[in-house]
């Protein structure tokens, strides 16, 4: 039992969770975190083992909208079973959770990715680095609660670390920066901290700026070799499914899934006032309290532009990022009209959800 209660804390089980998890009234229930989802069926790993699982009747039933389903992180009660995969009974509550837009015209939200604690914003600085990406993803970091920390990757091929170091931390002064090399390993034994005490970190970045090298880095093996399951399916096909819970070696969890690469912004809002705090304090020296900053007279923020104190690029991207706040905005609206039954379900209620015996 000793070696099970280990195994669960490596793979991110704490005393919040525990709390969770004991307040489901539910006889012969198991925490199990998601690996990996495929054709309906999860992948979970328990203290001791690897079940497959799929989602009760009654949770999947409940899921309005897509959140309310297991995703890659999660943290759930399952039901063991000698026959066929164990039972999915309930979520518990999500840390963090990164979701996108789900296909089609109605805003709901797909969850990619849970309970993240850290979360790697990556760049290349072969030429790949591009400011306005690095602020687009603090806002998506920002949104899921998880923390951020920058990532300059291909240290080895660029012309000036420290200046493109500059610039990112001008515009984030509150964010981890490193600098790292997959090439000559520099500044990556800095980001196994990241993973002590079996923290959960998960990459973002373009495609080609190296987080498969820094995963594999972190690892200290080639994941390629690695890197996949077979999975029974629902009629006991054999498929080949990629593990995306990764669980280090020494300590902690690397999320890696397909998700995590198309997000897009879902909830500008929260993350607007976290990631532009400078220009927020500025709004508040504006004439008129609902000034957009763009051609309102007495406009303190433009004023700072004027007087050298904001940059004009920085404004532009908050008013641009303001702008798609407005739609989604709209859309949110559109949703809060469908009853509340059709609404989409908060992650957090999934726990009760689930019928008491
Ligand atoms: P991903 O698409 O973000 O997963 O990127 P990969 O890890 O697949 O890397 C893309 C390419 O960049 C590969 O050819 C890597 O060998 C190379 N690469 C990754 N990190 C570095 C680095 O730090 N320096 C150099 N010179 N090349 C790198
Ligand atoms: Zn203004």
């Amino acid at each position: 039992m000793t070696q099970g209660r280990d195994q669960l804390s490596r793979l991110g089980w704490d005393e919040g969770f525990a709390a969770a998890f004991d307040a489901i009234a539910e006889p012969d229930l198991q925490p199990a975190r998601v690996g990996v989802e495929h054709n309906h069926l999860y992948r979970v790993y328990t203290a001791v083992s690897e079940p497959l699982a799929s989602v009760a009747g009654r949770l999947k039933h409940n899921a309005v909208g897509a959140s309310s389903l297991p995703a890659v992180g999660d943290w759930v009660a399952i039901r063991p079973s000698t026959e066929g995969p164990a039972q999915i009974r309930a979520i518990l509550p999500r840390r963090t959770c990164f979701s996108r837009k789900s296909a089609g015209n109605v805003t709901t939200q797909q969850v990619v990715a849970a309970n993240i604690d850290t979360v790697f914003l990556v760049s290349g600085l072969d030429g790949d680095f591009n400011l306005r990406r690095i602020e687009r993803y603090l806002v998506a970091a920002s949104q899921s609660g998880a923390m951020p920390v920058v990532i300059l990757n291909k240290a080895d091929l660029a012309t000036d670390v420290e200046e493109a170091v500059r610039t990112v931390r001008a515009s984030a002064p509150d964010v981890p920066i490193h600098t790292t090399s997959c090439e000559d390993k520099r500044g990556i034994e800095a980001l196994l901290g990241y993973l002590e005490g079996g923290r959960t970190i998960a990459l973002l970045g373009s495609s080609g700026v190296g987080k498969s090298s820094i995963i594999n880095r972190l690892l200290g093996y080639d994941r390629q070799q690695t890197r996949t399951v077979r999975q029974n399916d629902k009629r006991g096909r054999h498929t080949t499914v990629h593990r995306e819970l990764l669980l280090h070696p020494r300590d902690g969890v690397i999320i890696d899934t397909p998700g995590m690469r198309e997000l897009r912004l879902w909830d500008t809002e929260r993350a607007l006032e976290a990631t532009f705090d400078d220009v927020d304090a500025l709004a508040v020296g504006c004439r008129f309290r609902d000034c957009r900053h763009r051609t309102e007279p007495g406009c303190a923020v433009r004023q700072a532009v004027t007087d050298g104190k904001l940059s004009a690029d920085r404004l532009a991207h908050y008013l641009q990022l303001g702008d798609e706040r407005v739609g989604l905005q709209q859309r949110r609206d559109e949703l809060a009209q469908l009853t509340d039954k059709q609404r989409v379900q908060g992650v957090h209620r999934a726990p009760r959800q689930v019928p008491k015996r």
